[in-house]
């Protein structure tokens, strides 16, 4: 059980061993509780005190909104990992990376003063749903969502207005993807690029090099599974462009809570201190997790007919300096093979198992997403409902 928490929701009792019977296997939500473990491991050396009188200020000494010092250390660990160029970036924080999706889609946006048409925002299916969610929902002058890629691949070559990095377009682009974890490029021809590197971390994927794109997304939401603090930055080439995303924070939340920043910053001095270190290494005991959980779930759904995963294989990975085993960057993408489920997320629903389905994503309904980012008893369950799903087939006519 997790230490002064409420048990999970398949366990009771004073210790939260007593299991609920026929609980339903709840994997839909992307919430990081996988490195919980790794925090209790390390309360001590990463517990952040902060006194009443401290930070009360609208603003930080060394700058306006970001600290200096949260922002260096953060350079320190893309360096450290290999995982993305920084030297010629401006960095933006942002509240969750969440925020800074529609900060950059305005930050890159033609003015709507000058008379532009407005800049399509498109992604490529299956996408993250948020990205059409929000766009739809801030839809103005500047910008609005211009829906799958596919409809403009076709014609792009020939398109030449002048939003968004020439072609119109603003191109959202989730590397590894989320729901796929398919290491995405982008499609269209000369649309402004934002690349959203959640998941570009050696827990969820082999790094084969680090990323350089104009406009990179992280969160720490999943770096160190810290989702509730609300925390995620942009590295951001052209100064212009830094200074719209900037100005855009200003205008929605004066920057991100300077409390936050500092729990976060002391977050990362301890990611930092134990990177390499044996058996204290984030990215290890990560790895180490989702690695085990993907082979469990793949060694049993490599015995069913009725349902299949994305096949993953083990890469070189310049972090660990080895070939790494798979792990998909946090999603299971499960299709349902037989004629008789077309809607995979209600067939999985039957056998109790709540999962996402890949309509929202703009994917097939014989597609559906299973976080396997949850706690471990989140996992166990799954597990359970997985095997018992599977034993059945064989009494199947
Ligand atoms: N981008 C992607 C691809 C995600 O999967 C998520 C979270 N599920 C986010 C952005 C948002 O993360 P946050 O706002 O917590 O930083």
């Amino acid at each position: 059980g997790r230490p002064g928490c409420e048990c999970n929701r398949c366990f009771s009792g004073p210790d939260c061993s007593v299991r609920k019977p026929n609980c339903s296997a709840d994997v839909a939500s992307g919430d990081p509780l996988f490195l919980e473990p790794y925090w209790v491991r390390h309360a001590a050396s990463s517990a952040v005190v902060i006194s009443g009188w401290h930070r009360m200020s609208y603003t930080t000494t060394d700058r306006l909104y970001q600290s200096v010092e949260l922002e260096n250390h953060i350079r320190r660990l893309h360096r450290a990992v290999g995982n993305a160029v920084d030297g010629d970036k401006h960095i933006v924080f942002g509240t969750g990376s969440m925020q800074l999706v529609n900060a950059l889609v305005h930050a890159l946006s033609p003015d709507a003063n000058a008379g532009s048409p407005p800049a399509r925002v498109v992604a490529t299916a299956p996408y993250y749903p948020n990205y059409r969610k929000q766009t739809v929902m801030f839809d103005g002058r500047e910008y609005s969502w211009g829906g799958t890629t596919a409809g403009w691949a076709a014609n792009n070559a020939s398109r030449n207005s002048t939003a968004g990095g020439g072609s119109g377009f603003i191109e959202l682009v989730t590397s590894p993807n989320n729901p796929d974890a398919l290491l995405h490029k982008p499609v269209l021809h000369g649309s402004a690029v934002i690349s959203d590197r959640a998941y570009y971390w050696p827990h969820f994927t082999h790094i084969p090099e680090p990323a350089d794109e104009d406009v990179m997304l992280f969160t720490m939401s999943k770096l160190t599974g810290h989702a509730g603090s609300r925390f995620g930055w942009a590295l951001i080439r052209d100064a212009r462009v830094a200074k719209r995303a900037y100005d855009y924070l200003e205008q929605t939340s004066y920057g991100v809570s300077r409390d936050t920043q500092l729990r976060m910053l002391g977050i990362v001095k301890v990611v930092l201190a134990n990177l390499n270190v044996v058996d204290k290494d984030i990215f290890s005991f990560g790895h180490h997790v989702m690695g085990t959980r993907w082979r469990r779930l793949n060694a049993a759904v490599s015995r069913s007919r009725r349902i299949s995963l994305q096949t993953i294989r083990p890469q070189y990975c310049t972090y660990f300096k080895r070939v790494r085993e798979p792990s998909p960057a946090a999603y299971a993408w499960v299709k349902c093979e037989r004629e008789e489920d077309p809607d995979c997320y209600e067939a999985l629903l039957k056998e109790n198992i709540i999962t996402r389905s890949g309509v929202r994503n703009e994917a097939s309904s014989r597609y559906t997403r299973m976080s396997l980012l949850k706690s471990d008893d989140d996992f166990d369950v799954l597990m359970e409902r997985v095997t018992e799903l599977v034993n059945a087939e064989k009494y199947d006519a």
